[in-house]
């Protein structure tokens, strides 16, 4: 299927197209740099500085240190590693066997919590409020000295909702725990930075931002306790085995390069095509309710149901329709579209099962 055939693509959460100077610089390296970063001869050791240059790139746009930064498949191996590599060496070191997880997480951390409950972790789900946004307290009633790890994202990749990371970070270092936040939704969009927000770990995806797909990071703040979950080689300092994929990598940290550039005119031209398309659904569509407030979410997304009182109508068929007529969006996140399950996000802020359909 060609471009020209979706004339208008509304789906950048799922996936972004890659920029054209980003895949530039994966075609040269993939044609030139074809060393393996760990050979050390001159054409590894080629590969290496790009390696290295990179790390300082992706470490440098949120305050880390290149240290800190590990080379994953994306944000999806981000979470698990985040998840199932604290839970173990927590509970190895410090018989910490808890982990409270926010209920409108992307599935990468929802089900690498369920993955961690049948190898015998409590998992605390938090809930949220009808706007989308957690019970900081709840978490305080629920952390105790057993908690391993919390896990909260900053954006939602369904609502666009943000999370209040600051708070959340402060309770859980009062704690003496490890915070995670899943950053692929606010990275490149909105300022991160590390130190500002206080998570010990993040996960970042490359195809979010106009990168390539299969390409992603894990911040690992010094000291934090994690186990590896890939095993057979020394890379990226005994996290993450593998020959590290040097042409993604590159063109990873030349998408995260663009997408700092600009960054606050571009949110509030965002800002503005948000306002636009919701009085253009206000005015043309009658009964929607959309399921963000605009000032707790990020602009890049819009989450709009249709009542159900008034419509009798499945999302899988809207889509299909709105396709055809050449227009591409999404139910809910990528990952479950295709599922006719009602998003679990909108459930969680109490929504209608009909009408999150
Ligand atoms: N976390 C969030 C919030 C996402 O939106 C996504 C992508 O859909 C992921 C994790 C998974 O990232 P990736 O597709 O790079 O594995």
């Amino acid at each position: 299927m060609k471009k020209e055939d979706y004339p208008i693509y509304l789906d950048y959460s799922a996936t972004t197209p890659i920029d054209p100077s980003v895949s530039s610089v994966i075609e040269s390296h993939y044609r030139n740099t074809y060393g393996n970063a760990s050979s050390i001869h001159s054409y590894g050791r080629i590969a290496k500085v790009i390696l290295e240059e990179s790390r300082e790139i992706i470490a440098g746009s949120i305050g880390a240190e290149p240290s800190e930064i590990f080379f994953t498949a994306g944000g999806t191996e981000s979470d698990n590693h985040a998840l199932i590599g604290t839970a173990f060496a927590q509970r190895r070191k410090y018989g910490k066997d808890h982990i409270i997880v926010s209920s409108v997480e992307h599935h990468a951390v929802l089900d690498s919590a369920k993955y961690l409950m049948s190898h015998g972790f409590r998992v605390t789900h938090i809930t949220v409020d009808e706007h989308g946004i957690i019970y900081t307290a709840n978490i305080e009633e629920q952390i105790n000295d057993k908690t391993a790890l919390v896990s909260v994202m900053h954006a939602n990749n369904e609502t666009g909702v943000l999370q209040p990371i600051r708070e959340i970070a402060k309770l859980v270092k009062k704690n003496r725990t490890v915070f995670h936040s899943d950053t692929v939704q606010t990275i490149g969009k909105i300022p991160v930075k590390v130190d500002e927000l206080g998570m010990d770990l993040l996960a970042i995806s490359a195809h979010k931002i106009y990168g390539p797909k299969g390409i992603g990071a894990i911040y690992i703040r010094k000291g934090t306790d994690i186990d590896a979950l890939l095993h057979g080689g020394s890379q990226e300092r005994n996290n993450r085995a593998g020959t590290e994929n040097i042409p993604l990598i590159a063109g990873f940290a030349k998408a995260i390069e663009l997408a700092q550039r600009g960054q606050e005119e571009l949110f509030h031209h965002v800002e503005k095509l948000r306002s636009l398309l919701k009085e253009i659904i206000q005015n043309t569509v009658r009964d929607v309710i959309f399921n963000s407030t605009e000032e707790h979410s990020i602009p890049h997304i819009l989450n709009v149901s249709l009542d159900s009182s008034t419509y009798i109508i499945e999302s899988e068929s809207l889509l299909l329709n709105m396709d055809l007529k050449g227009v591409a969006v999404s139910s809910g996140s990528a990952c479950t579209s295709g599922s006719v399950q009602p998003s679990h996000v909108l459930l969680a802020m109490g929504r209608d099962p009909k009408t999150t359909q």
